[in-house]
């Protein structure tokens, strides 16, 4: 794997981002690429498909194969070498993490969320002490980082954060709660959304780094909830929490433009996400289309399967297409936000569709757990909500889109 991932490494110079173009246009991956999934696709069927249900059932971090991923360079794919990571691509990340997710969307959210929403924002907005101190320990899966920007009263809308950090001295003092915090029970640190001056409103939001444990933080119940279960989400609750002045990240009042910026690049992580689940779930009901006999022959025979998995493989590879072209505008340094939010809308609804679609084919076999098709329905839902709702997506085209007439 260390092999694949040097040699993917010296593929991406500029000539080769241009040549990825014109290979996406031909919707095909190149070399380097091409090996990275096969990889990542061995890895996930041997280590995460086998216990993805065992793990759904009994709401276990997965620690042995994050540690596993983490020294196969997945669990810090973008982060230059000097600071311990892959020094990858995004499209690279987007290829692993949806074979990743192919095999267990439990893991897939918890290497996203550690790449993506801590990592990213840690890269790109932290001091060079802050990123060895903050990041280095990150990368090889025995850490894993969180982010918390939604509180119990604001999700949707994260401009409104309740939660305060005033400065004392040395230290800044937090108070408030964040709320639905994936990896919460098992990270090490938290990028935490704070209001710094409420006058200012969204403008008035800053960003910094806690570690975790750490005195004046404690974390809510363990979420029960109905996909995903394997990774814990929890409250993190602030209560005079005291971390040190130089755990700002980035300018005072930045927290709400971090906090955008890297929720642009999460959606590429999650879009990637819904792909994996997406194809979990038409793989298997392939499988049993091509098994199951019904009225003396096989049901894929029939022309109601045989439309169901052509809409199926359609919604997939377009979502992929819109994935890809956003990882890979975010690599040529072009504006991504309004692809983004295209690719992890088509994604996600892909795959809400695609794992509802499999039940169908599988009947009564789809509606229990002895077949992998209900938890990836149960998977797949959780993609529509969480970095932004499906209608907050709709909303970012839009205005996107709005502006562009208005030129
Ligand atoms: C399992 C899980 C993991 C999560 N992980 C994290 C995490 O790691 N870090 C983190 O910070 N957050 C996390 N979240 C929070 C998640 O991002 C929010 O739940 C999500 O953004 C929606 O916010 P909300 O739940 O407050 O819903 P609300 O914002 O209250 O929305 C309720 C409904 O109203 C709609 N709505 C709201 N505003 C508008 C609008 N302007 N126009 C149209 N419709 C609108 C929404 O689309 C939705 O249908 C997680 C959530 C879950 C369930």
């Amino acid at each position: 794997m260390a092999a694949i991932l040097c040699g993917a490494r010296k593929a991406l110079t500029p000539r080769s981002l241009r040549c990825l173009h014109s290979v996406y246009q031909m919707a095909e991956l190149p070399e380097t690429h091409q090996m990275l999934r096969q990889t990542c696709r061995d890895f996930a069927e041997k280590e995460l498909a086998p216990i993805a249900s065992q793990l759904d059932k009994e709401h276990q971090f997965p620690a042995e194969q994050v540690q596993k991923l983490g020294a196969m360079g997945l669990m810090a794919v973008e982060v230059p070498e000097q600071f311990g990571g892959a020094g990858l691509d995004y499209l690279a990340y987007a290829i692993g993490l949806e074979e990743i997710s192919r095999g267990c969307a439990s893991t897939g959210v918890i290497t996203s969320v550690n790449n993506s929403l801590y990592l990213g924002p840690v890269l790109k907005f932290g001091t060079e002490e802050q990123k060895h101190k903050w990041i280095t320990p990150f990368t090889t899966g025995q850490k894993v980082g969180c982010f918390a920007l939604s509180e119990p009263g604001n999700g949707s809308d994260a401009g409104a954060a309740s939660t305060v950090a005033r400065l004392e001295g040395d230290h800044w003092v937090l108070n408030g709660t964040k709320a639905w915090i994936t990896n919460a029970w098992d990270a090490s640190a938290a990028v935490v959304f704070a209001t710094t001056d409420k006058t200012l409103k969204h403008k008035g939001i800053s960003a910094f780094v806690v570690p975790i444990p750490t005195p004046g933080l404690s974390l809510g119940k363990k979420e029960d909830k109905l996909g995903i279960r394997a990774s814990s989400t929890a409250n993190l609750i602030f209560e005079d929490c005291r971390v040190p002045k130089s755990n700002l990240l980035g300018e005072l009042g930045m927290g709400f433009k971090i906090a955008m910026q890297t929720l642009d690049c999460g959606r590429i992580g999650i879009a990637a996400q819904a792909l994996g689940i997406g194809q979990a779930a038409l793989d298997c009901a392939v499988d049993y289309a091509e098994k199951r006999t019904a009225f003396g022959a096989p049901i894929s025979k029939m022309q109601a399967i045989q439309f169901k998995i052509a809409d199926m493989a359609l919604a997939l590879e377009s979502a992929r297409l819109l994935t890809w072209r956003a990882a890979m505008l975010k690599d040529n340094k072009s504006p991504f936000t309004k692809e983004a939010a295209m690719a992890k809308l088509s994604a996600s609804e892909a795959a809400t569709f695609i794992s509802h679609q499999s039940i169908q084919i599988l009947g009564g076999m789809g509606y229990v757990t002895d077949m992998p098709a209900e938890r990836h329905y149960r998977d797949a839902r959780i993609t529509e909500i969480y970095e932004g709702t499906s209608e907050i997506q709709r909303l970012v085209i839009s205005s996107q889109i709005l502006k562009e007439y208005r030129g």
